[in-house]
């Protein structure tokens, strides 16, 4: 069985595709063998993997002019899969927004991987439009990044409700993995008090681990690397493994490969 996971919020900036692509190498790193969907028209997750400039991506996977088998690409990490984003899927939107099923295309389109990974992870773009939707009809779950800053609830009412309707519409099973607490400062108040607030909130549903605001973590896509091949030791790299961990457990599933 495949783990579908959509990671969303239709803020920018709240460590979406820093999460998309830290997460899913720590969990390849525990040999989980795992994709990462970039759906984000940007291609952060793309060039933050070390991909530059696909031929192909999951634009034409999409719109149905290419298999998925034939866009994936492998990572140089031995359990990780990458299936790209370019810029062409700005345009992706509205060219759909007129078809039959169009909130369908991406599920539809990647039956043919079915049980083919452990975990897939797609990686969103900062709004609630047609890319997002096709995510939450295909994945089983959502992960919501909440960065600890001030206003970090707002917007997710906004998102929730949106959760909700793909569930009457789309997707009756479609549950919150949990929702992430990122950029963690231990030195401010605020930070703290985004905590309380987001679990006071949100409950059991926020993940134990939080990511820590960590420069690391910043740096390491300029070079093409998820933080734990850049500087395995810095904090963000642990606290990453330890999502990771924490995400394996939760899935009931037993831990694998070399750890730490
Ligand atoms: P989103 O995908 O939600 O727009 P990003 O993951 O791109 O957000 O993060 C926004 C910015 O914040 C990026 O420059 C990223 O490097 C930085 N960032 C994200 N998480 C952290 C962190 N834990 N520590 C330091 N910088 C971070
Ligand atoms: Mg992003």
């Amino acid at each position: 069985m495949t783990k579908k996971i959509v990671i969303a919020n239709q803020k920018g900036g709240v460590g979406k595709t820093t999460t998309a692509i830290n997460l899913s190498a720590s969990v390849a790193a525990a040999e989980f063998k795992t994709l990462l969907i970039d759906i984000d028209p940007q291609a952060n997750s793309t060039s933050g993997i070390g991909i530059d400039k696909p031929e192909k991506s999951v634009y034409e996977v999409l719109i149905g002019l290419e298999k998925a088998e034939s866009c994936i690409l492998s990572s140089y990490m031995p359990f990780l899969d990458i299936l790209p984003s370019t810029i062409n899927l700005v345009g992706a939107e509205v060219e759909i927004v007129n078809l039959e099923g169009r909130e369908y295309l991406l599920k539809n389109a990647l039956e043919s991987i079915d049980n083919k990974y452990d975990f897939i992870f797609i990686d969103c773009p900062p709004s609630l439009g047609l890319l997002t939707l096709n995510a939450l009809t295909y994945a089983d779950s959502v992960l919501i990044p909440v960065q600890c800053e001030y206003f970090a609830l707002e917007g997710l009412g906004q998102l929730l409700n949106t959760i909700n309707i793909v569930k009457r519409n789309s997707n009756p099973t479609l549950s919150i993995e949990g929702v992430l607490l990122t950029m963690f400062d231990v030195r401010l108040r605020l930070s703290h008090q985004v905590v309380s607030e987001v679990k006071k909130y949100f409950g059991d549903k926020v993940f134990e681990t939080v990511i820590h605001r960590n420069i690391r973590i910043s740096e390491a896509p300029s070079y093409g690397k998820p933080v734990i091949l850049y500087d395995a030791s810095s904090t963000g790299a642990q606290n990453y493994i330890s999502l990771a961990s924490e995400l394996i457990k939760k899935n009931n599933l037993e831990p694998r490969g070399v750890k730490n």
